[in-house]
């Protein structure tokens, strides 16, 4: 067996700083399987590691707070780092490498050339959070060309990124393979977030509305169309408008799982779809998203 393919649970990670070191190990890597976090890690990242592990020899985390992706009043400066127990959790699961870059090695210089993401990114979260998509496919686009990786794994619970990632690829003939890995969700259904540490108990309790909505909607998809699904979930959202404390409800809608492009209440549209939700209690924002067969 090639040491690279040892088991590697307990290991230490390598951890690379810079672009230099980074050139030098890669050639020792064998195929790698990148996963871009901004750590914080969680068990949803967990299971990124996990499946990652088997589309390549070696799995190479990348863990960077991306200031570009974080509007003026966002969370940028109050976003967990945890990078010690971050290592702990890169080594349990297998990464041979960590790459976390300061951001002065990300942005040696201001970024004037950017990754426009086109019409697709300029709707749901890139409507409420404006340049959230050209910031996220510039650091995804300098990563995926820093660490050079076979394949890169994103997960579903970041819909609109993946399905933007994947058109990046496609459009700039980016030389990656894109997995999905699905949405790792507590016992309660709350999708797990690295924001969900920012939730009191009670903000939790009504955070619980976002995939109760979106499980509702589930359930009442009968190949009909979109009304049910899209009342049911309304319903449930309602009444967390007027919880203690309340619900705010960005958005609930339903796209098209490859362009985004909306599908409207009231249209005969059938097949595949993603119903996506975004919110607001106390001061976190969440999102979350469920595939619907229409
Ligand atoms: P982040 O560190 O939040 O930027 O996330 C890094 C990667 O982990 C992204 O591809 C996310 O979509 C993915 N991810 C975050 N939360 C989850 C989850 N609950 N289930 C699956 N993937 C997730």
């Amino acid at each position: 067996m090639d040491s690279r393919n040892e088991p590697r649970t307990g290991g230490v990670p390598t951890i690379v700083e810079t672009r230099r070191e980074l050139a030098e190990l890669r050639p020792h890597l064998g195929t790698v399987a990148l996963v871009p976090t901004m750590g914080a890690l969680h068990e949803g990242h967990r299971s990124l590691f996990r499946l990652a592990a088997e589309h390549a020899d070696t799995v190479v985390a990348s863990i960077f707070v991306n200031p570009l992706q974080f509007g003026p009043n966002e969370d940028y400066e109050r976003y967990p780092r945890t990078f010690d127990a971050d290592l702990e959790v890169c080594a349990a699961e297998g990464v041979r490498a960590v790459f976390a870059p300061s951001t002065a090695e990300m942005y040696p210089a201001p970024q004037v050339v950017t990754v426009n993401p086109g019409p697709m990114g300029g709707v749901l979260e890139g409507e409420f959070r404006p340049g959230f998509f050209d910031g996220v496919l510039t650091v995804v686009a300098k990563l995926l060309n820093m660490v050079r990786p076979d394949t890169a794994v994103f997960g579903e619970k970041d819909a609109q990124q993946l399905a933007l990632v994947r058109r990046m690829v496609r459009d700039l003939a980016l030389p990656v393979r894109i997995v999905g890995a699905p949405t790792l969700r507590d016992p309660d259904g709350l999708a797990v977030s690295s924001r969900n540490v920012y939730l009191s108990p009670a903000e939790r309790t009504t955070a619980l509305a976002l995939s109760a909505a979106l499980f509702a909607a589930r359930d009442a998809a009968d190949g009909g169309g979109p009304d049910r699904p899209l009342a049911a979930a309304r319903t449930v959202l309602r009444e967390a408008e007027t919880a203690d404390p309340p619900l705010h409800v960005d958005y609930l809608t339903l796209v098209d799982p490859d362009t985004f492009a909306e599908i409207p209440g009231g249209s005969a549209h059938g097949g595949a779809a993603i119903l996506a939700v975004a919110a607001r209690v106390g001061a976190t924002r969440l999102i979350d998203n469920i595939h619907l067969v229409l």
